[in-house]
């Protein structure tokens, strides 16, 4: 199945509900990143909570969620846009722990810690920027914190990853359904029950359930608008321009200082894992053409 998010919404509009099936880009994190089961889980659920966050904010914006913990993964960092577009990684990708009660142990690897959320206006200006304790560090709690002590949003939110035993993903996804201002507690209530009964999001898309399906499910009773569907996936910033623009940045001095040692730059990105060379002809050039000041 496709890489798919849906956006609806329920109880007469009261009721924001999404859903996404990321098990391909999961994937790609993971074969870019060569992380171990756990941290593979980890990065997928951190990637599949910041594609639904960002399918909620103003389209001119950006978001990125960092988790930051004690535990030997120390940290994730995932950052999306709301156009479907996620990148991200983790800080110690070897991290694997001994499941517990049979899964994957994300909290463990996570620690205690705090999550920050960033939104960033795309055409620059300050950013909002808000940090809560985590909640288990499963990282859905913890992003359900976030929107209920940041936002005042009461907030059901459930990320999963399926690895399979050779360590590829073999399903990912998750789903926010958020009460907003108007929500009955009628309503609210029987959300929570469907929740709780419900089977986990990795299970429920290795049943094949697409994101408008997971929905219908989870929502079982209420009457459900679904919006859109749009197709998700992994896509990074960078390019070689900004390798280079970041060459030039290193100033006159320390170019020449590479000449004379290693005669080339790399640089690997830290979001994708590409990896950018900058021979020595173009270190050549960019020092002529871009450190020289200007001519009066
Ligand atoms: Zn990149």
């Amino acid at each position: 199945m496709a890489d798919v998010l849906a956006r609806a919404l329920a109880c007469g509009g009261t009721v924001r509900a999404l859903a996404a099936v990321t098990t391909g880009l999961v994937e790609e994190a993971r074969g870019r990143h060569g992380t171990a089961p756990t941290a593979t889980a980890a990065l997928g659920r951190a990637l599949t909570g910041a594609l639904l966050l960002a399918a909620t904010i103003k389209r001119d914006e950006r978001l990125s969620l960092e988790f930051s913990g004690d535990g030997p993964l120390r940290g994730i960092l995932a950052d999306a846009t709301p156009d479907g577009g996620v990148r991200g990684f983790v800080y110690r990708p070897a991290t694997h722990l001994p499941p517990r009660a049979g899964k994957l142990d994300v909290g463990g690897a996570l620690g205690r810690g705090v999550l920050c959320v960033m939104r960033v206006p795309l055409a620059g200006g300050p950013p909002y920027r808000s940090v809560t304790t985590l909640d288990s560090g499963e990282i859905g709690s913890d992003v359900a914190r976030y929107l209920l002590e940041s936002e005042q949003a009461p907030s059901a939110v459930g990320v999963g990853v399926f690895v399979e035993s050779d360590g590829r993903v073999g399903a990912a996804g998750g789903y926010l359904l958020q009460g907003m201002p108007g929500a009955s507690d009628t309503a609210l209530e029987r959300i929570a029950a469907n929740v709780d009964a419900a089977a986990p999001p990795s299970d429920l898309v290795r049943r094949g359930l697409g994101p408008a399906d997971m929905l219908r499910q989870l929502l079982d009773g209420i009457p459900l608008d679904v919006l859109e569907e749009r197709a998700v996936r992994f896509r990074c910033r960078c390019n070689p321009d900004r390798v280079t623009a970041a060459v030039v940045a290193m100033g006159r001095a320390e170019i020449e200082g590479v000449l004379a040692s290693e005669r080339r730059v790399e640089a690997v990105c830290e979001f994708c894992a590409s990896r950018y060379v900058v021979e020595e002809p173009e270190l050549r050039a960019l020092l002529t053409e871009r450190t020289e000041p200007p001519a009066l």
